[in-house]
């Protein structure tokens, strides 16, 4: 359950000559390889990567801890590109320790800031059947929370329910509830059941005390039709999160054919999940990372900043502009020119919503 380019993942493998590299990489990621491999070269893997700066989580230091395309999905956007080993077995990848020491040596020279340590492999994290074990022993070295992203298609098992109850943050994907289009857009591992882990999600949600978000990337034509919209709408109001994040794919997917859902539709999926989740429960991510919005300062700037957060009526951007005694009319209509957000139609009313990049 990825949002780190390929190229940072690699990265991670520090003190690992060229030729390891590959030959890891061609021997298939089998359990015993990749932990021989360790135990061979002592200090070969770092975990740890980052920090990164995530808008769902501020300045995040990553721990890898799934081979690469190790996942019980093989989502048509992954960035990185079509899963090699589909697999829902939970397994021992490498050595706990090792994951939890990397981190502790990370910690030791790290003197800045940082918002959460978080999960987010080249995988589907709760493969990993020691993550609950690691999640413990990381809230012994350090008082940062802890975060992990997860697909959410090993909810169903309880084991990994109480594995998710150690962290401070979990964050599910929810791109589809209905059979068809899960099975089209996730490409899960056939044995794997829509309605378990639908039910798995509830119940997680349900006991869960830690902070829960939820983040469902739309692809134009596979999940983005109103239908689909409403039914993900209807299920994230039982889930409760504290923020539902609606993405789109922004990085080369694993096929070529998948394009990001258009700006209408997240407007209309931004509207749909605020009525059923309520206000300021929704927020978008299209690939923008702003600055802050804050009032005063360059008008232009806060509003293209805002926008990508969230689509705005365009009676609700000229009264905010005009408060900053600047002209509305002439702000909006310079930034539409240089074509960085457009107007969107949605029930009767005008919105404003950044444009996404071609
Ligand atoms: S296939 Fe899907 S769930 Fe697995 S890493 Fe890629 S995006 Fe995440």
């Amino acid at each position: 359950m990825s949002s780190i380019p390929l190229g940072v993942s690699i990265g991670i493998f520090y003190k690992f000559n060229i030729s390891h590299l590959i030959s890891v990489f061609a021997w298939s990621f089998s359990e015993k390889t990749l932990i021989d491999a360790i135990q061979m070269h002592g200090e070969l893997l770092s975990f740890v990567f980052g920090p990164v700066p995530s808008r769902r989580l501020g300045k995040s230091l990553g721990i890898n801890n799934i081979p690469p395309k190790t996942c019980s999905y093989s989502c048509v956007y992954c960035q990185l590109g079509r899963t090699t080993n589909l697999s829902i077995e939970r397994r021992k990848f490498y050595d706990p320790d090792d994951i939890v020491e990397s981190l502790r040596k990370k910690l030791e020279n790290f003197r800045g800031k940082i918002d959460y340590v978080t999960f987010v492999p080249d995988g589907e994290p709760t493969l990993d059947k020691f993550i609950g074990f690691e999640a413990e022993a990381i809230k012994q070295v350090t008082d940062f929370p802890l975060a992990v992203l997860t697909n959410s298609s090993l909810l169903f098992m309880e084991d990994v329910r109480k594995d998710l109850m150690n962290f401070d943050l979990v964050s599910l994907k929810i791109d589809a509830v209905s059979e068809r289009t899960w099975k089209k857009i996730n490409r899960p591992h056939p044995s794997l059941s829509l309605e378990e882990i639908l039910r798995g999600i509830e119940l997680f949600s349900k006991n869960f005390e830690g902070k829960l978000i939820t983040e469902t990337m739309l692809v134009n034509g596979l999940n983005s039709d109103s239908s689909s919209i409403r039914e993900v709408a209807n299920f994230l109001s039982k889930v409760g999160p504290e923020k539902a994040y609606i993405s789109v794919p922004t990085r080369p997917p694993a096929e070529k054919w998948v394009k990001p859902a258009n700006e209408e539709k997240l407007v209309e999926a931004h509207e749909s999940f605020e009525e059923t989740l309520g206000k300021n429960k929704v927020e978008l991510l299209t690939g923008y990372e702003g600055p802050e919005f804050h009032l005063g300062g360059d008008p232009a700037e806060a509003l293209l900043a805002i926008l990508a957060v969230h689509p705005m009526r365009i009676d609700y951007a000229h009264q905010a502009i005009s408060r900053m005694n600047r002209s509305p009319g002439e702000i909006i209509g310079k930034l539409i020119e240089e074509e960085k957000l457009k107007i969107v139609k949605y029930h009767g009313k005008e919105f404003l919503v950044r444009k996404l990049a071609k």
